[in-house]
């Protein structure tokens, strides 16, 4: 599946299989997306090609770690390296349409009072215990709940 940004000097790819999809509501996320939460999901470095416009990409980071990585031109979120693992995270707004559902929903306890989640999904009130658990979880179409 191909991405890219508003102003289409970062697009991207994305090979191999994708079972699901997470929302992080915590109170960066909501910053950073400008609305509930960012919709993502985890690929492996190895499915992952950039197609053009790394030298457009500008980055912030947190202290604690959270980073942010953008299009100088137009300030859309792009894909990045999750913390020093070898896994991109991949803003699903970016991508196109593609027939993949939300199957978990990370930071719960600090999602915006209208912020209404009502599908059937996992639910954490913050992060998943286990980071590797819930990557395998996102390429596993036997979600268990
Ligand atoms: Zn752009
Ligand atoms: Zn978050």
């Amino acid at each position: 599946m191909k991405g890219s940004c508003n102003c289409g000097n970062v697009s991207f790819d994305v090979s191999g299989n994708i079972a699901g999809l997470y929302q992080c509501h915590c109170k960066l996320c909501q910053k950073q997306s400008g609305s509930t939460s960012n919709t993502a999901t985890i690929v492996k470095e190895s499915d992952f090609k950039w197609l053009s416009g790394v030298n457009s990409i500008s980055h912030w980071k947190k202290e604690s770690g959270f980073t942010s990585h953008f299009c100088k031109q137009c300030g859309c979120p792009v894909p990045n390296r999750l913390r020093e693992s070898d896994y991109f995270w991949i803003p699903m707004g970016l991508v196109e349409n593609v027939d993949i559902s939300i199957t978990t929903h990370l930071c719960c306890s600090s999602k915006a009072h209208w912020d209404d989640i009502s599908d059937k999904t996992i639910r954490h009130n913050g992060m998943p215990p286990d980071l590797d658990v819930f990557i395998k979880s996102l390429h596993n179409s036997q979600i268990s709940d």
